[in-house]
């Protein structure tokens, strides 16, 4: 068979950190695409706020998606990958980067945009006791607590932001003004609440000019918050601050929104840092002492010119650095950035009013609030009202075409990964890739493992454990992701699924994987990442991965054949046929992954609600199999492709008994009801949907609840029969082990002549 030819990935492009800079990167290759590049931006959490409209989301103006990016779903509308995680170190010289829960992710030119945290260091108690108003995902998980209880509480204690710089005046007031609001709306004093700001500086927002420093004074002080000026914070305890003039000032609830300082893993990387541990770069943006290596806002230290940190220099930074990655990418000579002197400020006062600050000139009104509203805005909607752009255009190359960032090899290289490809045999993937992509993968030892992965042979050899029967079942699926350690992961846990349905213990494996033809160094990684994840899966089974196939194909793909085992004695496990009628039926999971990854691949999904249906598929069956044969299930199956609806029906059919469902007791992952309703599903869903003529459906059903029972599901839990009076017990077990959404969802139904097998309803 003969396989059109595509572009292989050429080049690596690594973005770290979602920053102001890198939305912008992404944009910018996705509207000027480079064949051959491919961008990967390693982020967490996967919604970035934009600084400029925090204080007024604090503030209560803004809801959390208007100051929020959605980088997983910006990442796919421009055609690059997403890797959910954290960077916590980096290899120079092999060009890797590493990652907290991640395998190391190979780069040909990196980017840094990872901001900057409040220094809570050096001052004892601080970081205790204290809450850094950055990560701003953690900073908003403690406002959201304290919205929650200071509005009505009875005493609530002193509130103090340390830091007088833009940062700190914004939240404090902006604070204050939700807070009082709130307090008031539940029935209680507003006045009650007393805030506080503490600086260092003779004055707040020292670098401001003298209006606008006196001018957010006075608003300080007629908001009633007291300013604490020429007074370092020296100890915070629980309740209160100690401080540089003498002050003891009480304080429960203290924000630090201090001097920035960088992340402490740069310590640990060969980039020149300068004193405050922040990035040493260059006009063109290029560190230091490595040319491939960039690094934008916050985090960098212009060496021409130092720079505030302000989310205005990261916005301004994005288009230079954009310009400068596709021309190091195009082996052409990168430009300098050349930075304002002077810079407009717009600063939130609480209320809908702002100030206007630009070197010596100063405005305020309601009308500035409104104008920083209308720019902001009109930022965020070129992150949050985009088309999907997809990928760079996957046609081969001209012949005639050289990639000017290749070396002659490597051309050579390219060009016979893009001629046409044989099939069969020589569509194995080489050798070479092979071995140093699989190098390292250390499977579970087996001592029923005779011949496997570590000796090169023909085929495994297995020895058949003593008093148990084998129990085999093979899964293949395309990449849902272009992400391959997730779908490393997924995939596994989906082909165990199939064991854990039939309540066997996993025991040994064999991977089958296809990837589109590219450059040795690119292929290498996707295999290695694609490995390392299943592996994982794999060994925390304790499944031993005893051999496998690798071959060209069109797009990555990938399946395992798993072998597990069971008792001899015990050799009918659960199966689908032994519905019993009286039986509650429990779901472990919720349902919806196909409906959102098809919203994901429309570029129509949130970033959080993929994180949790990847959260969901990646959560092993394994306890729950066990669970539900401690509490007597008789009969179970993993739902997948044919959905909820279409393997009960499976079972019904096999057990010849009959099954109600009960849709509304369904649970739903976050999102999947709204993208029914909003016209989306799976490509495989119309084939699911046209089963349904045989069933009996409750006419009042919403029609989303239907769809969802017909998703097809990727890793998906269990459906198990269990005595009725144990279905109880059952869904607490499973909740306590992890399974937080499982629940009881239908019945089995004695037989009835010429009655439908399945019936769908409320319940
Ligand atoms: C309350 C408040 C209000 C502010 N208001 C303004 C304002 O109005 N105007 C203004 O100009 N500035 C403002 N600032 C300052 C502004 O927030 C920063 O200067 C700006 O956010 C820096 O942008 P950045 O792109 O460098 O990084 P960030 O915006 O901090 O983005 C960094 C991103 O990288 C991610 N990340 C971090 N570490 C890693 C890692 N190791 N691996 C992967 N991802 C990582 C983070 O989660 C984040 O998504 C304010 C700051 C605060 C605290």
């Amino acid at each position: 068979m003969i396989l059109p030819p595509q572009t292989p990935t050429a080049r690596d492009v690594v973005l770290i950190g979602g920053g102001h800079a890198h939305v912008q990167v992404l944009r910018a290759f996705a509207m000027r695409p480079m064949p051959g590049v491919r961008v990967t931006l390693l982020a967490s959490p996967s919604h970035t706020p934009y600084s400029g409209m925090l204080p007024g989301y604090i503030a209560g103006h803004h809801g959390y998606d208007e100051v929020h990016i959605d980088l997983r779903q910006l990442a796919q509308r421009c055609g690059a990958r997403f890797i959910g995680d954290e960077a916590v170190g980096l290899d120079q010289d092999t060009r890797h980067v590493h990652c907290a829960r991640y395998p190391d992710i190979r780069y040909d030119v990196l980017s840094i945009n990872i901001g900057s945290s409040p220094n809570l260091g050096g001052v004892p108690g601080a970081s205790s006791h204290a809450i850094a108003v950055k990560p701003i995902a953690a900073f908003n998980q403690a406002w959201q607590r304290m919205l929650a209880t200071l509005p009505a509480m009875a005493a609530p204690g002193p509130i103090t932001v340390v830091g007088g710089g833009a940062g700190g005046v914004e939240l404090v007031l902006a604070m204050a003004h939700r807070l009082r609001h709130e307090r008031e709306r539940a029935g209680h004093n507003p006045q009650d609440l007393r805030f506080a700001l503490v600086t260092s500086s003779d004055s707040v927002l020292p670098t401001h000019n003298a209006r606008v420093r006196s001018t957010l004074t006075h608003i300080l002080q007629q908001q009633g918050i007291a300013l604490h000026t020429a007074a370092a914070v020296t100890q915070v305890q629980p309740d209160h601050l100690q401080l540089s003039n003498g002050t003891t000032l009480p304080s429960v609830h203290t924000l630090w929104a201090t001097q920035a300082v960088a992340a402490p893993w740069l310590q640990h990387t060969h980039l020149a840092l300068d004193e405050q541990g922040f990035i040493q770069v260059q006009p063109t943006l290029q560190t230091l002492n490595d040319e491939r290596v960039f690094a934008v806002g916050d985090v960098a230290s212009l060496v021409t010119q130092p720079l505030a940190k302000a989310g205005v220099f990261a916005v301004r930074m994005g288009q230079p650095l954009a310009r400068n990655l596709q021309r190091v990418l195009q082996g052409k000579k990168p430009q300098p950035y050349r930075p304002q002197t002077q810079w407009l400020a717009l600063l939130g006062t609480g209320p809908r009013h702002a100030v206007a600050s630009r070197g010596r000139w100063f405005a305020q009104g309601a009308w500035v609030w409104h104008w920083k509203v209308w720019l902001d805005r009109r930022f965020m909607r070129r992150f949050t009202h985009m088309p999907a752009m997809g990928k760079a255009p996957s046609k081969p190359l001209p012949e005639t075409a050289s990639h000017p960032t290749l070396a002659p090899h490597e051309q050579a290289a390219l060009a016979q990964a893009q001629a046409m490809r044989c099939g069969g045999c020589a569509a194995k993937v080489g050798a070479d890739i092979l071995s140093r992509a699989l190098h390292g993968l250390q499977p579970v030892a087996r001592p029923e493992v005779l011949a496997g992965l570590d000796q090169a042979d023909d085929a495994a050899v297995l020895a058949l454990p003593a008093q148990q029967v084998w129990v085999q079942s093979v899964d293949f699926f395309r990449a849902f992701t272009d992400d391959p350690f997730v779908l490393g992961q997924v995939a596994a846990n989906h082909a165990l699924g199939d064991l854990y349905a039939m309540g066997a213990t996993p025991h040994s494996a064999q991977a089958i994987v296809t990837l589109p033809p590219g450059l040795p160094e690119p292929t290498e990684d996707t295999l290695r990442l694609l490995m390392h994840g299943a592996l994982q899966v794999l060994n925390q089974a304790h499944c031993t991965l005893v051999g496998g196939h690798t071959a060209e194909g069109v797009e990555v793909g990938i399946g395992f054949v798993v072998n597990g085992t069971l008792p001899s004695a015990n050799a009918t496990g659960m199966r689908q046929n032994a519905l019993q009628p009286g039986q509650a039926l429990v779901l472990t999971k919720p349902l919806g992954t196909g409906v959102l990854w098809a919203a994901h691949g429309l570029g129509q999904g949130v970033g959080r609600w993929l994180d949790e249906a990847l959260d969901c598929m990646r959560l092993s069956n394994q306890q729950a199999s066990a669970i539900c044969r401690s509490m007597g299930a008789t009969a179970c199956t993993d739902v997948t492709g044919f959905g909820l609806l279409g393997h009960a029906h499976q079972m019904a059919q096999a057990s010849r008994q009959r099954v109600a469902i009960w849709m509304n007791q369904v649970p739903a992952l976050s999102g999947a009801l709204e993208c029914f309703e909003q016209g989306l599903h799976s490509s495989l869903q119309p084939a699911n949907e046209r089963r349904v003529t045989a069933w009996a459906i409750d006419q009042a059903l919403p029609k989303a609840y239907l769809q969802l029972g017909l998703d097809p599901q990727t890793a998906g839990g269990l459906l198990a029969s269990v005595p009725a009076g144990q279905a109880a017990a059952c869904v607490l077990a499973l909740r306590h082990a992890g399974y937080t959404q499982a629940a009881i969802v239908g019945e089995v139904l004695a037989p009835q002549a010429g009655a439908p097998l399945l019936q769908v309803g409320q319940r």
